[in-house]
């Protein structure tokens, strides 16, 4: 038989406890999804602010999409690139004070483009253990040999540094998806430069929640242009809408439009999201969700502390709790989702083998009593297991 080895496969995830299925949505309101008919507290979303269902995003994007039209109809360098991409891109431009700032369909397609376009086979790229997959498979796909350096550990980094020469780009992230952490940025940064490397960071979870108008990590570290010359962001998770983006410096930003070819060959984002987005950085920048999270975020970690369960060191929204292997977090996801408590469990090859965990993740939409009947269920499933 053709393609034996799909079935095989799949066999082999479900005995090893790691098969994937997806649940269905099959409708959500005031924080509450509904699946196969039964009704959940979510504590899944990367939707930390609650900026999806923001009535002046929403109400800005029906705006946009009465200017624009629906889908954007081309690639950007045909006739997809709009005033709205423009008004959007030149505002993170201003606020970062970048020189430059080009918009992409996702995260992931940003972090392929970089990879793709910037490192050659005598690039050097040393990543941290913990990057996210999309670009991570980007530096396996390029000519450059990739590096990775243990998770935060700068000694290490500082090793692979010193052992090269040549152009070398060192990736990092904001904030870390899978444990919420943050990177030692200020320590990055010193290092780079020290040594004459590039560092990106990836800040798919601190843009919109970090910085004094919600521009993520670059903004709270006040990270200049030549501190941090490779910077991407993504719009589907805090800002609540969708796409991505990646600032530099003008040579940069037309070095990918000319040869990034996620960027050349794809059909652009609908203007209208590229409105919505905006509108919703504005938003976030005069409201008060992010301090709602930081409270939420505050109490939820006090109550654990008061329950003897133990969690990572994050202060993000992201809060994992850490099982004894694969079946364990199931159990516990199921027991909790038996209390009507939405949290997945996230396993290996997601994040590394032994590290699977329950992910919380926690919004601006919480009420305290949310997060009261969360950590209450928490230590209810633990003690069944
Ligand atoms: C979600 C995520 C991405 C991908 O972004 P999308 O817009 O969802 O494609 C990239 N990097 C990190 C760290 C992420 O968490």
């Amino acid at each position: 038989m053709a393609f034996d080895f799909i079935s095989a496969r799949l066999q082999e995830k479900h005995a090893a406890g790691y098969l994937r299925r997806r649940s269905c949505i099959e409708y959500e309101k005031d924080g509450i999804i509904c699946v196969d008919g039964e009704h959940y507290l979510n504590f899944a979303s990367n939707d930390y602010l609650g900026m999806r269902h923001h009535e002046g995003v929403l109400q800005s994007w029906v705006e946009g999409l009465a200017q624009f039209g629906g889908g954007s109809g081309a690639s950007p360098l045909v006739t997809g690139y709009t005033q709205a991409h423009a008004a959007l891109e030149g505002y993170i431009e201003s606020h970062l004070q970048r020189e430059a700032v080009l918009l992409f369909n996702s995260g992931f397609a940003a972090n392929q483009a970089i990879c793709q376009a910037l490192l050659k086979d005598d690039t050097r790229v040393l990543a941290d253990k913990y990057m996210h997959a999309s670009f991570l498979d980007g530096a396996l796909a390029s000519q450059a040999p990739l590096r990775r350096f243990g998770h935060n550990d700068l000694t290490h980094l500082k090793s692979l540094l010193a052992k090269g020469t040549g152009d070398c780009l060192v990736a990092s992230e904001g904030v870390f998806s899978m444990d919420g952490d943050q990177a030692p940025v200020s320590e990055l940064v010193a290092l780079c430069q020290g040594n004459d490397a590039w560092l990106m960071l990836d800040d798919a979870h601190g843009f919109g929640v970090l910085g004094e108008s919600g521009l993520g990590t670059a903004e709270h570290y006040g990270l200049s242009q030549q501190a941090l010359p490779v910077l991407m962001g993504t719009f589907g998770k805090a800002v609540g809408t969708a796409g991505a983006f990646v600032a530099g410096s003008q040579a940069l930003i037309d070095y990918l439009i000319n040869e990034a070819r996620h960027y050349i060959y794809s059909t652009a984002m609908p203007a209208s999201q590229a409105v919505a987005t905006l509108y919703s950085l504005t938003a976030i920048a005069a409201g008060d969700e992010r301090q709602k999270l930081f409270d939420n975020i505050a109490l939820f970690r006090q109550l654990v502390g008061q329950s003897g369960l133990t969690l990572g060191a994050s202060e993000s929204a992201i809060q994992p709790l850490l099982t004894e292997g694969p079946n364990q977090a199931l159990a516990l996801s199921k027991a909790l989702r038996t209390r009507g408590i939405w949290v997945p469990a996230i396993r290996y090859p997601t994040v590394p083998k032994g590290t699977d965990r329950l992910r919380i993740t926690l919004s601006a939409t919480h009420s305290e009593q949310d997060i009261r009947v969360l950590v209450d269920a928490l230590q209810l499933a633990w003690g069944t297991l």
